[in-house]
């Protein structure tokens, strides 16, 4: 793996390698870019195939909330970390507090969060040894409900721009993953009259989207084929790829989990295909947006709130530079986004 040649082809400022012996902490944080203020990103806990995976993972993700940051016009930059290994494995605290102290010596360039793995109750872990944590209970805490009402506002947003209305009733939406912020976007598309197929690895996170938004269910390697008008990936990543392309029946991609396309390609495949694609990162800023908002822009609940809701027009603005330019949405928002940090260099 030629690390260096992946910083520089990502543009990343740093990438620090951690350990603990002692509780067995192995964990990484990538620093992408911190021109517009700290470099903000969660905590993403996973059993990781290889080591190379896991840097390949931190710097994506690093990358993806310097330009989600930027583009929800927050004076933050992107980073991110991983810890490696089964959460289960080991003292759970010890491994968090590790962390933490790795997150302390970088005296605030890195300031960390709640992601895939990890919970509220873990930053509490953290903010034993770090100050730099950002989610704490009671403070701004769950991320997953804004993170699930932006996801929401933008697939109005791209409801407009492909049927000419921004209405969702009557639409039908497969939902691939029914965890915290699918859990919360199935709420209010079941409240504004859409029809809810649901799937998940978890049998008891599918049954309760049945019980309580009416949901039907799909099996889960089947969720992207289902007859709907909007395929939601609110579980992991590249979920557009190859395979799943040619087997896409919805004509609108937008859901709240980050990194979608398994290639940047893959976003020019979809707009091949005439499927409108939300970028991932402009759909699921909501919780960085409640979290900046609160915490570092100190705005309050109604403030805030109008910013998430103005998820909608960012949204329109990628989707209307892709026409312009002839470009995948995708690209739209990473242009945008590289705009916005470049003019503060
Ligand atoms: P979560 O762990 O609560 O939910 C993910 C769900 O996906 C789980 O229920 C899991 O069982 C399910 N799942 C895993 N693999 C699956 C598969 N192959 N098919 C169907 N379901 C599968 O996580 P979350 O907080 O809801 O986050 C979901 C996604 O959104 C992640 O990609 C995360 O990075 C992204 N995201 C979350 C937030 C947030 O505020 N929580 C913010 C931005 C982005």
């Amino acid at each position: 793996m030629k690390i260096f040649d992946q910083l520089g082809s990502l543009g990343h400022e740093q990438l620090v390698l951690c350990a603990d012996p002692g509780s067995g902490y192995r964990g990484i944080i990538a620093i992408h870019s911190t021109v517009l203020g700290p470099a903000v990103g969660g905590t993403r806990w996973w059993n990781y195939s290889s080591e190379e995976a896991a840097i390949t993972d931190a710097l994506r993700l690093s990358r993806g909330m310097s330009f989600k940051n930027a583009l929800a016009d927050l004076p933050l930059g992107g980073g991110k970390s991983v810890i490696l290994g089964g959460p289960a494995a080991s003292d759970r605290r010890a491994v968090l507090r590790a962390h933490g102290r790795s997150v302390d010596r970088l005296h605030g360039r890195y300031v960390t969060a709640e992601d895939v793995g990890t919970s509220p109750a873990d930053m509490e872990f953290i903010a034993e040894t770090t100050t730099h944590v950002a989610g704490r209970a009671g403070i701004s805490g769950d991320p997953s409900p804004h993170t699930a009402r932006g996801v929401f506002r933008a697939m109005q947003a791209g409801a407009k721009v492909r049927w000419g209305s921004d209405q969702l009733a009557g639409k039908t939406v497969a939902l691939q993953g029914c965890g915290n912020v699918g859990y919360h976007l199935a709420a209010q598309l079941h409240q504004v009259g859409a029809t809810l197929v649901a799937s998940d690895i978890d049998a008891a996170k599918v049954a309760r989207v049945v019980a309580e938004f009416g949901a039907t269910t799909a099996p889960v390697e089947q969720i992207h084929q289902v007859p709907a008008d909007i395929f939601a990936p609110c579980a992991l990543g590249a979920v557009i790829n190859d395979l799943s392309l040619p087997e896409l029946a919805a004509s609108l991609v937008c859901g709240g989990a980050n990194n979608q396309l398994l290639e940047p390609r893959h976003g020019a495949d979809l707009a091949a295909r005439k499927i409108v694609y939300v970028p991932d990162y402009v759909a699921n800023a909501g919780g960085v947006l409640f979290g900046g908002s609160i915490e570092v822009l100190k705005l309050s609940i109604e403030a805030t709130l109008a910013r998430i809701d103005a998820i909608y027009d960012t949204t329109l603005m990628v989707l209307e530079r892709a026409t312009q330019e002839g470009i995948p949405p995708s690209e739209a928002a990473d242009r945008l986004a590289e705009e916005k940090i470049r003019s503060r260099q």
